[in-house]
C-alpha cells in the first residue's frame, strides 16, 4: 500500500520562539475555522477516519513505549518537540480539540512540559504528529523482534494514519489557499 501523506512544508512555520507570532497565527487559524465552516466541510468529513487511525495505532505504540521508555537514559521528550507545527494546529481545530495551553517561556531543551508521571499527559491525537511518528532505535528493535503479525499491522496502521491525516490536510489546504492568504 502506498503512503499518501501531505507535504506540510507548504504551510507557514509556527515559531515557538516568537510567542506573539505563535499565538497570533493560532488565533487567526481559530478565526479561519469559525468563518469558513461550510467551506471546510470536506475537512470535517475526513475526521472520522483520522480518529479511527489514531485509536487503532495508539494501544500498540503504548504497549511498546511502556516496555522501553522507563529504561531510557536519553528521553526524547524535550520541550521543543512538544510544540506544534502549523499542520498540527489545523488537525486539532478540525477535530474540535482545545489547543493545549503551551508555556513558551521554557527551556526548549528541558524535559517537555507535558510529561507526567506515566508519560505524556496529552492524548495522542492532541500531541504534535512527530510525537507519534518518531521511533527511536530501541523502539524499532522491540517492534522488529516482536510478533511478525504485530509488525505488519503496525506498518499498515501507520500508513493509514498518514493517509487519513494527509487527506484532511489536503482538503484544508485547498480552502486555505483559496481564502486564507492572510494566515501567514
Ligand atoms: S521513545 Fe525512545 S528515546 Fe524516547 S523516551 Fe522512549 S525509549 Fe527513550
Ligand atoms: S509525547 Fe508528549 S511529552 Fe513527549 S514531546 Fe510529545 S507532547 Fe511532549
Amino acid at each position: 500500500m502506498a503512503v499518501i501523506g501531505f507535504d506540510t512544508t507548504v504551510f507557514p512555520r509556527l515559531d515557538y520562539k516568537d510567542p506573539k507570532g505563535f499565538w497570533r497565527q493560532i488565533d487567526e487559524l481559530v478565526e479561519f475555522f469559525s468563518s469558513n465552516s461550510q467551506e471546510l466541510s470536506m475537512v470535517k468529513s475526513s475526521v472520522p477516519a483520522l480518529v479511527a487511525a489514531f485509536d487503532k495505532l495508539d494501544p500498540l505504540i503504548q504497549s511498546y513505549t511502556a516496555k522501553v521508555c522507563p529504561y531510557c537514559g536519553t528521553v526524547c521528550c524535550a520541550n521543543k518537540f512538544g510544540f506544534p507545527e502549523f499542520a498540527d494546529v489545523v488537525v486539532f481545530l478540525s477535530l474540535g480539540l482545545d489547543i493545549p495551553d503551551y508555556n513558551l517561556d521554557v527551556d526548549e531543551e528541558a524535559i517537555c512540559q507535558f510529561i507526567g508521571e506515566k508519560g505524556c499527559v496529552l492524548p495522542r491525537i492532541q500531541r504534535p504528529y512527530r510525537c507519534t511518528w518518531y521511533f527511536c532505535d530501541p523502539l524499532l528493535v522491540q517492534l522488529e523482534i516482536g510478533p511478525a503479525k504485530d509488525y505488519r499491522s503496525f506498518i499498515s496502521d501507520l500508513q493509514e494514519l498518514s493517509r487519513a491525516r494527509g487527506e484532511l490536510l489536503r482538503y484544508f489546504y485547498e480552502v486555505w489557499q483559496e481564502k486564507g492568504t492572510s494566515v501567514r
